[in-house]
């Protein structure tokens, strides 16, 4: 993090920034990643999103960064239809 003209200027997440926010949405020390169920960790998430008002995580895998919103799309759909 530099300061710019009196501008906080962050260049990418730093992994403290990344705990710091972990921690903030109260997530556990390990949680499942939402589409294959893979331990994920403050260190290794590779997205964070919201499903049915519940924090939801995803691992770095690319596969599963690609379907994790399609996911979260389906999974809201369904709680309308019932
Ligand atoms: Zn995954």
């Amino acid at each position: 993090m530099t300061i710019e003209n009196g501008k906080v200027v962050i260049h990418a997440v730093h992994e403290r920034d990344a705990e710091a926010f972990w921690k903030k949405l109260e997530l556990g020390r390990e949680e499942p990643c939402f589409v294959c169920g893979f331990p994920v960790t403050s260190k290794s998430f590779g997205a964070i999103g919201v499903c049915k008002g519940k924090v939801v995580v995803c691992c770095d895998n690319g596969r599963c960064f690609m379907s994790f919103r399609d996911k979260i799309k389906t999974e809201e759909k369904v709680n309308e239809e019932r």
